[in-house]
This record gives C-alpha cells, sequence and structure tokens, in this order.
C-alpha cells in the first residue's frame, strides 16, 4: 500500500479530538512529501539536525514535532520553529528550551515525558520526580516554556492487559498534575500516547496524540 492509503486507512480510526503525529524519523522527504500530499500536516522526528534540514527543505506550513531524546546542546537546532517538544524530563533541559525559546522571541510548548513501561531502557519522570520539578522556584520563572501535558512509551510487548494497564498509569498521571498544578490552564491538555502497535488501545484509555511511522512510511 502507498503512503497516502497507509494514512487513509489509520484517519479512519481515529476519532477527531485525537491528532496524528506522522512520524518521518529516517524517511527521506519524497516520503513525507507524499503524506503532506495526502493532507497531513503534523510530522514527528527525532534526530535535531535531521529536522532542522527536512524543516528548511519542506514545506513552511507543516507542524514539526520533536518526538525524541533531546540533549541540551541540541534545543538551538529545533527552537526557531519546533511547534511541541514530546519528551521532557529535567528542570535542566526545560531550562535550555525556555533559553533558547527567548533568544528567538517564542514560547515552546512541551509534554512532560513519563516512565510508565516496565523496562530500564525507556526514559521519563517518576510522578515524585515531577511534582519535585514543579515546585521549584526556579520552575515557576521559566516564561518561554509552556508545559501542555504529557507523554509516554508502554511497553514493547504483546501483553494488551499490560499496555492498558501503562496507558492508564499515564491517564492519571495526567489527571493528578492537571488538578495539582494546571487547574487554571487550559493549554494542559494533551496525552502523548500510542504507536503503530498500540495506538487503537491508547485512543481507549484517553490519548490525544498518537505518533504513527511504521504503519504510514513503512518499516524503518
Ligand atoms: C519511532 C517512534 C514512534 C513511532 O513508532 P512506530 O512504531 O514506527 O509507529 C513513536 N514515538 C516515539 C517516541 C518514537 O521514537
Amino acid at each position: 500500500m502507498s503512503i497516502a492509503e497507509n494514512l487513509t486507512k489509520i484517519k479512519a480510526t481515529i476519532p477527531n479530538h485525537v491528532k496524528l503525529v506522522a512520524v518521518s524519523k529516517t524517511k527521506p522527504n519524497e516520503a513525507i512529501l507524499e503524506a503532506y500530499q495526502a493532507g497531513q500536516r503534523i510530522f514527528g522526528e527525532n534526530r535535531p539536525q535531521e529536522l532542522q534540514k527536512k524543516q528548511a527543505e519542506l514545506p513552511s506550513d507543516i507542524e514539526w514535532h520533536f518526538i525524541g531524546h533531546l540533549q541540551t546542546n541540541k534545543v538551538k537546532y529545533i527552537a526557531p520553529f519546533v511547534r511541541l517538544i514530546h519528551g521532557v524530563e529535567s528542570l535542566k533541559l526545560l531550562q535550555e528550551i525556555n533559553k533558547e525559546a527567548k533568544k528567538n522571541k517564542r514560547i515552546i510548548p512541551c509534554l512532560l515525558e513519563f516512565h510508565i513501561a516496565n523496562e530500564e531502557t525507556k526514559f521519563g519522570l517518576s510522578i515524585e520526580e515531577a511534582r519535585e520539578m514543579l515546585k521549584n522556584t526556579a520552575f515557576s520563572e521559566l516564561q518561554n516554556i509552556s508545559i501542555q501535558g504529557v507523554m509516554g512509551m508502554a511497553t514493547y510487548t504483546e501483553d494488551e492487559t499490560q499496555i492498558i494497564q501503562e496507558f492508564k498509569k499515564l491517564k492519571s498521571i495526567f489527571a493528578f498534575l492537571k488538578e495539582e498544578f494546571f487547574k487554571q490552564q487550559d493549554s494542559f491538555s494533551e496525552i502523548s500516547m500510542g504507536m503503530s502497535g498500540d495506538y487503537l488501545l491508547a485512543i481507549k484509555e484517553g490519548s490525544t496524540l498518537i505518533r504513527i511511522g511504521s504503519s504510514i512510511f513503512g518499516n524503518r
């Protein structure tokens, strides 16, 4: 099937309130353009320099999301244009994003990444770490970032019960943070969870942003 056909098929399975991030990491511009011509506007990348290059070469109305692990020394490559950074997991990184956002006279939307999987290889905060960070006065001084929700990756497993449990955990973390820190902030509204293998489960559990790569573009 073509990229356009894959997109049509996936879109038919997702409700209107869920946004689709087409994960185009490692894929060439031609593949991204094919998805673009089929109407897709949100794309996700996980390498800052690769993202910077693609942004310069591709249509300017693409909404670029950064979805991977971001190193502080590479924030500068994406700060001028990135629309959402999905995986923030430290105050130090937030401070750096804030600094680069300020240089670019922007406010950069970010999601906090939580460790919900049963695998040590995956990144993310614990709820205790997040609370500590959000209570820190250094956090309240950051004027050029906006925390808009949470992100997480479930364990890579066939066990649906486990995946569902992990998505439920992220949803409850979202609800807890909303209540304790973001009650007055309407833009704290996103739950980024679900990939090619588990996005239907994620939507059932309350995902608002799904990140799909291989089901659109083929295997990497
Ligand atoms: C690669 C990647 C995806 C997409 O994975 P697929 O299984 O190809 O859909 C989603 N989220 C993150 C953080 C990724 O790194």
